[in-house]
This record gives C-alpha cells, structure tokens and sequence, in this order.
C-alpha cells in the first residue's frame, strides 16, 4: 500500500474524481483508494488537500517525497480462550470499548447497565421531552450506549492515539459513513449513532457477552485484602475477576456507595453554566471560513480571573432536557446528522475550582434542584445574553429549542457575583469576536453534567490505588469527557487485562 499526500480538489468537483487525479499523479491504473485525510486548504483560492491510502501492483517503483510506502497496523487483539471473568458496570462509551476488546481477546464479559436498550429507551426520552415524565433510570444518561446516545456524537478529540483508528473502524464496520476517518470535526448525529451503539451490542451478544440491561450494580463486596470478588445487584450476586466502573458523572447513588466502601475518591475541578442559542444563519454568516460546508460551529475561549468556554457546540441542534433525577433540571445539547434545526447551540461553561465547594455532587445537584425549585416544573431556565448583562428579564428575543418550554429568570443570581463579573467579561470577548453574539443570543439553563466532580484515583496499571481488581474508567470516573476519550480510556483497561493475562 502506499500513502499519497497532497492530492487536490476545487470544491465544486467530485470526489469521484480522486481516482483519476492519483492515477494521474502515479502515471499508472490503481486497484483501489481510501481517504486517510481531507483538509480545507483556505489560504488563497479554496482546496480540498487529501492523503490517499493507495492499492498498486508493485509499489515501491512510485515512492517519492509525497508517495510513501504504508502498512496497517492490525489493532485488534490475539484471540485466545481466557478463564477470567471481567463485569463491566455502565454501558456508555469507556464500556462498550472495554467490552468490546475484551470480547475480542477471549475473556468472559459480563455487562451491567442501569437503563434499557436503545429502542426503549428511546420511547421513555421522548415521553419525557412531550410529556415531562422524567424516568430516572431510562433517559438522556443512562441506557444502552451511555450519555453521548442522545448527542451530537462528535467524534472529535485532542488526544493523539493509534486506537482512535481502532474505534472510528468500529463504527464504520456498524453503519457509519467511512467519511468519519477523514472529516474535520466528524459528527454522527444522534440518530445515526442510536443504531450503531444497537449494532455493536447484537454483534457482542452473539459473540458470548452476556448482557444484564436494567440492573443495577447495587454494590460491590470485598474481600479481607480490599479486593473486589463480587458485585451485587437487585437480582443476586456475581462472582468477577475483574470489575471495570464505567458508570459515568450522574451515579451518584454508585459513588456513594464506593464511598461508604473506602473507595479512595478525591474531588476535582469542575465547569458550569447554560447553553447559549443563536440563529444558525447568524452563526453562519460570521463564520470565517471561505466555504460553508454544513452548519457552522464556533470555539470561543475568554481567559480572565478564570477560564470561560465554549464547548460541545450543536450546530443546527437542540436544547435538550438531560436530567437523570426528578426535581432537577439539566441542560445539554443533541442534534441530529442533518444538523437543520436553524438554531445553533453551544455550552458557555465557566471554571469552578474544587476549594469552591464541598461535595462537589452535593452543590451541583443542589443547584440543579434549585433551578427546578424556581421553574415550579421542567421548563428550563432562560434569559436574553443581552438582559443577563444589564440584570434584567425580557421575553426572549427568539423561543428557545429546549422541548419542555422554558421560564425567565436572572442568571445573575445563579452565579457569585465574582463569577458573573468574569461571565460579562467574557460575553464581552466573545462579541468582539463573533459580532452581534450578544444582541442575538438568548441562555438556557443550567448546564451541570459537563464535567465530573470527582477523580477515582488509579495507580500506573488503571487499578484504584486502594482497592483490588477495581478499574474505574471514563468520565464519571474522571478520567476522560467526551466520547472518544471515555471509549480511549476503556481499550486503555482492556489492554492492560489482555496484557497481564498473557
Ligand atoms: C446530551 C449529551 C450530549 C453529548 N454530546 C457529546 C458529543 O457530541 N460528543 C462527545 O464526545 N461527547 C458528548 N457528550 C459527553 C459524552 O457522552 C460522555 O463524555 C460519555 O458518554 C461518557 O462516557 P462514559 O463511558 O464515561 O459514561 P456514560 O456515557 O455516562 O455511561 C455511563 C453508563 O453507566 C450506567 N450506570 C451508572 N451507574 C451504574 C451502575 N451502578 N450499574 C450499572 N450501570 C450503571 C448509566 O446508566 C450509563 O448508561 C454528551 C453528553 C450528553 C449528556
């Protein structure tokens, strides 16, 4: 095989054609071509720049500066017969991955999920969005596939490592378009991913996982050396080898548990804050790229007395209700692969230091249960950016997506005063970024689950550094945010079981 950079497309050419440019470029017929990367080169007029994956007879007569020769590296694991039983606690992204890996080495998976499968669930998150019949263990966070279920499914991630290869190709071999390898920025959409989470889950069933949907790991019991040997849920007890926690930022009831258990758990940093919504158009029309491709996004970043930042932008998305708890309420977003609400939304987060708070659960859901205190309901919490900056509440310049309808109030007095004084401040940069930010803007509100509040800490090997044969994972662990750092973390512990039992 050979990897061919630098291959060129106007934009209003097909891509049909870039078998013609490579063979044009080799002076040769190909076998075939896949994408490894597209990039918008937008210095001057704009470009599609490609690298190409290349099948030719005799390869190495075409190497040159861009022509290189390339080999796949074959990531899955040897498959050997393994008397070991591992239970994966939490079905979200950290567990599919480690499952799946697991599965895939020959070890004996056991998967525990509090919510339901997709299908289900679905019914259950949209009785909740019509009706504001929240059920608390089948909804926005828990269910087959975890939180990022009903998301946006970006797949985008800062981390650098070979087993994002590994997990893009899972999806794909599941129903995702293969562009996801290539795309800046890839998405899923929320209805696309529903179908692949189902997908991957069949393929496990019928490669021996066994799956336990709608039981909860209630608790874990140790032995006299601190080492986990069984878990116990509502319908008996389980003997396991190896525990892996992938439960996610919202099992408070499982933290509280591990705690009463001498579970070593230190508090961390957390983020805050609302959704902000913008009229697509207006977003798309500021945006600074020459070419408008789908739904624009937008990173905005204000750093002040403390940082404040956009993040999990949903283009073209909704405002979405993500409680797991009755009498709260929670924000997020969600779009679908069309990205075509015409609305914009994104969170607006600001930092909050550990020293801030106690327990960090406690104040967030304690702020969570507030905000439902003054909104006598579901409705979320909603405010015009330009009101929060004068503390006053008018009707909203436009209605917010958010399906259960929403209440004003004066986010003023949701934050301290220091907090508010930095969010107006960076209200301000953001405005001179993305001109008219403010005067378009409406907040809806609060935005709580973005981060955990806690950290499981683990030794160099992903054990808890106090309890045996205990792998805490993912985000509610606090070892990842995000669904492709939370699956990386989850094949992080698979190899390290597939490692240590040879
Ligand atoms: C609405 C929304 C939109 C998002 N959009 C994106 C996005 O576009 N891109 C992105 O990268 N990230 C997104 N995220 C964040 C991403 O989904 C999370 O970071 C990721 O899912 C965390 O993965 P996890 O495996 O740690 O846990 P989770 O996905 O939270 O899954 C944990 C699972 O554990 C189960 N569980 C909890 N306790 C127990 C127990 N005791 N026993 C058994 N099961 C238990 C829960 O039911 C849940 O299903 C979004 C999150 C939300 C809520």
């Amino acid at each position: 095989m050979l990897l061919i950079n630098g291959i060129k497309l106007r934009p209003d050419e097909d891509e049909d054609k870039l078998k013609d440019k490579i063979e044009k470029k080799l002076r040769h017929p190909i076998r075939s071509f896949e994408i490894r990367k597209k990039s918008l080169d937008a210095r001057k007029e704009p470009i599609y720049v490609y690298s190409v994956i290349v099948d030719i007879e005799n390869e190495k007569r075409f190497l040159s500066r861009d022509v290189t020769l390339y080999t796949k590296e074959n990531l899955r694991p040897e498959y050997k017969e393994r008397n070991c039983i591992c239970i994966v606690a939490g079905y979200g992204p950290s567990g599919i991955f480690a499952a799946l890996r697991l599965m895939e080495a020959g070890f004996k998976v056991h998967v525990f999920e509090t919510g339901k499968r997709i299908r289900e669930r679905e019914k259950d998150v949209e009785r909740f969005f019509e009706t504001g019949v929240l059920d608390p263990s089948s909804n926005v966070q828990f269910g087959e596939g975890g939180a990022g279920t009903f998301s946006d499914a970006k797949l985008t991630t800062r981390i650098k490592d070979r087993y994002i290869d590994y997990i893009l190709d899972s999806f794909i071999q599941h129903g995702a378009a293969r562009s996801i390898r290539y795309e800046n920025h890839a998405h899923i959409g929320t209805d696309e991913i529903r179908r692949i989470i189902e997908s991957l889950t069949d393929d496990m069933i019928k490669n021996g996982v066994i799956f336990h949907f709608e039981e909860e790991m209630e608790e874990i019991i140790l032995n006299e050396r601190r080492e986990v040997t069984q878990i116990r849920t509502k319908k008996g007890a389980y003997p396991c080898d190896h525990l892996l926690l992938g439960i996610g930022h919202s099992a408070y009831d499982t933290i509280r548990m591990l705690k009463k258990k001498g579970v070593f758990i230190e508090s961390k940093d957390i983020a805050l804050g609302f959704r902000v919504e913008h009229p697509q158009d207006f977003i798309d029309a500021r945006q600074t790229r020459s070419i408008v491709e789908t739904a624009n996004e937008y990173f905005l970043r204000y750093k002040g007395d403390k940082g404040v930042y956009s993040f999990c932008m949903c283009p073209g998305g909704i405002v979405i209700p993500a409680m797991s708890d009755e009498g709260t309420i929670v924000t997020n977003g969600m779009s679908y692969a069309a990205r075509d609400s015409g609305v914009a939304n994104s969170a607006i987060l600001i930092q909050i230091g550990k020293d801030e708070f106690e327990d960090g659960y406690a104040f967030l859901h304690g702020l969570e249960k507030d905000a439902y205190r003054y909104s006598d309901s579901y409705r979320a919490l909603s405010q015009n950016i330009a009101d929060f900056m004068e503390g006053k509440t008018e009707p909203l310049r436009f209605p917010s997506t958010y399906p259960l309808g929403t209440v004003l109030y004066d986010f003023n007095s949701f934050f301290s005063e220091r907090d508010c004084r930095i969010l107006k401040e960076a209200f301000l940069d953001f405005d001179r970024k993305i001109p008219g930010f403010i005067d378009k803007g409406i907040m809806v509100g609060p935005e709580t689950r973005s981060s955990c509040p806690i950290r499981i800490r683990r030794n160099e090997h992903y054990e808890s550094i106090n309890t045996g044969n205990l792998f805490p994972m993912g985000e509610g662990a606090g070892y990842g945010g995000g669904i492709m750092s939370c699956a990386l973390d989850g094949i992080r512990i698979a190899n390290e079981l597939i490692c240590r039992h040879g």
